[in-house]
C-alpha cells in the first residue's frame, strides 16, 4: 500500500480537493489491478487555515473576542464554500454542514474559554490548531464518497498516540502501531480508502496534540513507516526538489532524485519542501518518498531514496536560511584547557536554542543560531566565562551534494565563484554532503545566483536533473 499526503495548498479549495479525488481515484485503481490494500490518505488543513486558528487563538485569550469571532466567521465560510461547490447531494452537503458545525461551535466555546481565562496554554493552542486538519478531512471525505471512491474518515486522534509535549509532540510507536492495525489496515485491506488528517495525534489521557508546524508530512511518514507503505506521496504545489528557490533563481531545476541525506540537510536548511523529521521515518524504514505537485501530476517530481548512483562531488542544491545570528566567543582561559565547550553548549541547551554552525580555534569559537527568542540570555550567561560579540542580519547558505568532502575542488569553486564576498564562517558537514557558510544577509541573493550559475547553468546528468 501507498501513503498520498496532501498539503494545505492541494487542498486549499472546491477546485483542488476534486483534482485530489482524482489522484486518489488513480492510486485506488492501481492498487486494485495489483491486488494490494488501498491506499492511505493523510491531509493537512485548507492553506492559510492553521494561521487563522493560532491568529484566532490568540486573539480570544488577549481579550480581542471580536477579532476572534471575526476569523471563525472566515474559516467558517471558506468550509461552507467548498461544501457548497463539491457535494451536489443535498442530504450529504446538509450532513457535512453538520458535522462542520459541530467543531465552529467546540471552537466558539473554546474562544470564550480562553478569552475568560485569559491565557493561551501550548495545550490549549493545540486543540485550536488541530481543527484546520478535521475540517478540511471531513470536507475532502465527503468529496471523494460522493464521487464514488469508498473512504472511511478516520480522526487522527485515535490513531497517532504521542507524548505531552504540546507544541511539538512525538509519536508513542508500539501504541501507534497497535492503533494502526486495529483501526486502519482492516479497511485498506478490504479495498477501502483510510483519509486522516497529519499534524494532530492525541496524548494518551486523550488531549488533541500536535506534532509542530508542518507536521503532516511526519505523520504520513510514521503513518507510512508503520503500516509497511511501498512509497510515501507528498503533494505539494511545487514540481519537487529545485536546485535552488526560485524567487531568487527562476531558471532552478528540478531534481528527478536524491538521496535521504541530501534532502535532510535541505530541509534542515530552510527549503520549504520536506519537514526534516519526516525524513526520519521513511529512512529507517528505506521507503521512498515522492515530492510531486497536485496542480500539474504530470510532473514527474522528485524521488527521495537511499538508492541513488553516487556522483561523487555533485552539486545538488543551494538552500539558505536568513536572520541568522552569529555569537562570536573569545577566551584565552580556553587555551590549553578542557570543559570549555561543554560550559556554553550547556548554555544553549539550557536556553533551549539550537546551535546550527560551529567554528572554532584555539581562543574562540563562533556559533550561529536560528532561534534568538533567548538571545539576550544566552550572551548575558557567556558573558561570564567569555568575552562576547553578536552579529545580527546573517543568512546561512548550504551547498548539498553527495560526497562533497571525497572530491577535490568542490570548495575552491564555491568560494572563487563568491569572491568578493565577505565569508564570516565556513563549515563542511561530518555528513560529507554540504558545505555551508555565513555571510550578511543583503549579499545572500548574489551569493545564491552566483553558485547557481556555477554549479548549474549547464548540467550534464540528465538522470538527476530534469
Ligand atoms: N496545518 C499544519 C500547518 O500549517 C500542518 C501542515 O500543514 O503540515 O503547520
Ligand atoms: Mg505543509
Amino acid at each position: 500500500m501507498i501513503v498520498m499526503k496532501f498539503g494545505g495548498t492541494s487542498v486549499e479549495d472546491a477546485a483542488a480537493m476534486r483534482r485530489v479525488a482524482e489522484l486518489v481515484r488513480k492510486e485506488l485503481d492501481i492498487s486494485r489491478e495489483s491486488n494490494t490494500a488501498a491506499p492511505m490518505v493523510v491531509v493537512s488543513a485548507c492553506a492559510g487555515i492553521t494561521n487563522k486558528l493560532i491568529k484566532l487563538a490568540h486573539a480570544a485569550a488577549s481579550g480581542s473576542e471580536a477579532e476572534a469571532t471575526a476569523l471563525l466567521t472566515e474559516i467558517k465560510s471558506h468550509h461552507f464554500k467548498i461544501v457548497d461547490e463539491l457535494i451536489h447531494s443535498a442530504e450529504k452537503a446538509a450532513e457535512l454542514r453538520t458535522k462542520l458545525s459541530k467543531y465552529f461551535g467546540e471552537i466558539e466555546s473554546l474562544i470564550k474559554g480562553v478569552d475568560i481565562l485569559g491565557e493561551l496554554t501550548v495545550r490549549s493552542l493545540d486543540t485550536f490548531s488541530a481543527y484546520g486538519e478535521l475540517c478540511s478531512s471531513l470536507a475532502l471525505a465527503a468529496v471523494m464518497n460522493e464521487s464514488g471512491i469508498r473512504t472511511q474518515w478516520c480522526d487522527a486522534r485515535q490513531i497517532l498516540a504521542t507524548t505531552d509535549r504540546f507544541g511539538h509532540a512525538e509519536p508513542l510507536w508500539p501504541e501507534t502501531e497497535s492503533k494502526l492495525r486495529s483501526i486502519v489496515l482492516p479497511h485498506l485491506e478490504q479495498g477501502t480508502v483510510v483519509l486522516s488528517q497529519g499534524f494532530i495525534g492525541a496524548t494518551l489521557s486523550g488531549k488533541t496534540s500536535t506534532l509542530g508546524r508542518g507536521g503532516s508530512d511526519y505523520s504520513a511518514a510514521i503513518f507510512g513507516s508503520i503500516l509497511g507503505a511501498t512509497k510515501i506521496q507528498i503533494w505539494t504545489d511545487v514540481d519537487g526538489v529545485l536546485t535552488t528557490d526560485p524567487k531568487i533563481v527562476p531558471e532552478a531545476k528540478r531534481l528527478r532524485v536524491m538521496t535521504f541525506g541530501e534532502a535532510a540537510e535541505l530541509a534542515y536548511f530552510g527549503a520549504k519542501v520536506l519537514h526534516p523529521s519526516t525524513i526520519h521515518p521513511a529512512v529507517t524504514k528505506n521507503i521512498p518518498v515522492y515530492v510531486l505537485n497536485s496542480k500539474r501530476p504530470e510532473s514527474e517530481g522528485t524521488l527521495i531514496t537511499n538508492h541513488v548512483a553516487s556522483h561523487e562531488g555533485l552539486i545538488k542544491s543551494i538552500a539558505f536560511r536568513r536572520a541568522q545570528v552569529i555569537i562570536n566567543m573569545k577566551s584565552t582561559s580556553m587555551l590549553g584547557t578542557f570543559g570549555f565547550m561543554k560550559e556554553i553548549f550547556r548554555i544553549f541547551a539550557d536556553c533551549e536554542t539550537p546551535v546550527d554552525m560551529v567554528s572554532t580555534s584555539e581562543v574562540s569559537v563562533s556559533v550561529t543560531i536560528g532561534e534568538t527568542k533567548y538571545l539576550s540570555k544566552i550572551t548575558e550567561h557567556l558573558r561570564e566565562i567569555s568575552e562576547v560579540d553578536v552579529e545580527q542580519g546573517v543568512a546561512l547558505v548550504c551547498v548539498v551534494g553527495d560526497n562533497l568532502r571525497a572530491a577535490s575542488g568542490v570548495a575552491a569553486r564555491i568560494f572563487s565563484a563568491i569572491q568578493g564576498i565577505n565569508v564570516k564562517m565556513i563549515s563542511q558537514g561530518a555528513s560529507e554532503i554540504n558545505v555551508g557558510f555565513a555571510i550578511a544577509e543583503e549579499d545572500l541573493e548574489t551569493a545564491v545566483r552566483l553558485l547557481h550559475r556555477e554549479f548549474f547553468s549547464e548540467v550534464l546528468e540528465r538522470e538527476i536533473f530534469a
